[in-house]
């Protein structure tokens, strides 16, 4: 019998971990990469909120916390959901943890239970289903494809739903694809989940703050009021801020579900950490005009590649709303053959093959549920993302 859980053997080891292993070695014998892998933005932290932090580290703020959160950064949380969402919660409906990814965690383990089914549109980011698969409950995957924006349809979500459906996974705008869902394109799931009362909606707020075009962000709770006793809008400070390494996501919804989850941290990692809960204080509450500036820097580094990709030969690209991801369809290159003699089988050994000849580091489709495709994240130089689509462009003229 395996000394390891079973349940680690549901999950499979994370596929992007392999392409950025390959690119850290291929740096280490010499070679000159540019990495398009990380999901996060290159820009630093803000000042303001570095000194919030030093602040906090003088005044001996270095204490555990309350198990899901300082009563101050409950207060921003509460202000930031009523001033930017027109979403009103009390403090005791509130839990911040140690990244999004582990408010997402707490709320499967405190709700699911083996045989649960939770519904997540593909493609997806990476870790919905394995957090699921951990909690013991089953990922239903819904393709989301190109010709529907990769945005699940509501006939698709209402075909998904059954009588165990726990859970339904909304993220928009998107990781990997950036496609952000309409308020139209929003009401017409919000009417789907109104019929079937007993599915709550887990949404996954994170690049809220990055979106382009005048695109106008939308979550379900505010988009229906009528699901606000059984929405979790989680969000945090990881992409919008800057902030990926101090560890700082939050979340909003029932009490009873708030309890729950507070239950699992404070049997886990006890508190997010403090210095960073008072960084993110200062991050909500301190100014907020250098999101507009940012903003404007993704909105040029996103249009310059997706006009590069689509001048690419056998490569295409949508122009997506948000986040700092594109999700190229690279479809018509399979069955190809790389100038340097790799047959191109599916999107894992396009991504491969562009490793190792151009050295240029991609994530491919699969990874996400979604083929043939590959996602670029442009949270990088412009002159780095210019001479990555040059090296694109020649792997893809290479193509016989
Ligand atoms: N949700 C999405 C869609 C993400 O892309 C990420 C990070 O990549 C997270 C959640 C987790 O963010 P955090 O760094 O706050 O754990």
């Amino acid at each position: 019998m395996s000394f390891l859980s079973r349940s680690l053997d549901r999950v499979a080891p994370s596929p992007t971990v392999a392409v950025t292993q390959l690119a850290r070695e291929l740096a280490l014998a010499g070679r000159d990469i540019i990495g398009l892998g990380a999901g996060e933005p290159d820009f630093d932290t803000p000042e303001n909120i570095k000194a919030a932090a030093i602040a906090a580290i003088h005044a001996g703020k270095t204490k555990y916390t309350a198990p899901d959160g300082i009563p101050e950064l409950k207060a921003a949380i509460c202000e930031k959901f009523l001033r930017e969402n027109g979403l009103s919660y009390a403090p005791s409906q509130v839990s911040v943890s140690t990244g999004g990814k582990q408010v997402l965690f707490n709320a499967a383990l405190a709700t699911l239970n083996p045989g649960d089914e939770v519904v997540i549109p593909a493609p997806y980011w990476v870790s919905y289903p394995d957090i699921v698969k951990l909690a013991g409950a089953e990922p239903v995957i819904v393709p989301a494809g190109s010709e529907t924006g990769f945005k699940i349809t509501p006939e698709a979500l209402e075909a998904a739903i059954t009588p165990g459906t726990k859970w339904f996974i909304f993220n928009s705008p998107s990781n990997p694809t950036g496609a952000g869902y309409s308020r139209t394109e929003l009401q017409a799931l919000t009417d789907v989940l109104m019929r079937h009362p007993h599915v709550w909606v887990m949404s996954d707020d994170m690049y809220e703050h990055l979106a382009y075009d005048g695109f106008e962000f939308c979550t379900p709770a505010e988009v229906e009021p009528g699901l606000m006793d059984r929405t979790l809008t989680v969000n945090g400070v990881s992409k919008a801020y800057a902030m990926t390494g101090w560890r700082i996501g939050y979340a909003a919804g029932p009490e009873e579900l708030i309890t729950a989850m507070r239950k699992v941290q404070s049997q886990s990692t006890t508190n997010p950490c403090s210095i960073s809960q008072w960084a993110a204080v200062e991050a909500l509450t301190g100014p907020q005009d250098f999101l507009a500036e940012r903003n404007a820097a993704f909105a040029r580094r996103r249009d310059l590649v997706v006009s590069a990709l689509n001048e690419a030969p056998h490569l295409s690209c949508e122009v997506p709303q948000g986040a700092f991801y594109v999700y190229p369809s690279c479809g018509a290159a399979i069955g190809k053959t790389s100038a340097g003699g790799t047959l191109i089988a599916d999107d894992e050994t396009f991504a491969r093959a562009l490793l190792e000849e151009e050295g240029v580091a991609v994530v491919f489709g699969a990874a996400f549920g979604l083929s043939p495709h590959f996602r670029i994240s442009y949270a990088t130089s412009e002159d780095d993302l210019q001479e990555a689509c040059r090296r694109i462009h020649r792997f893809c003229d290479g193509l016989r």
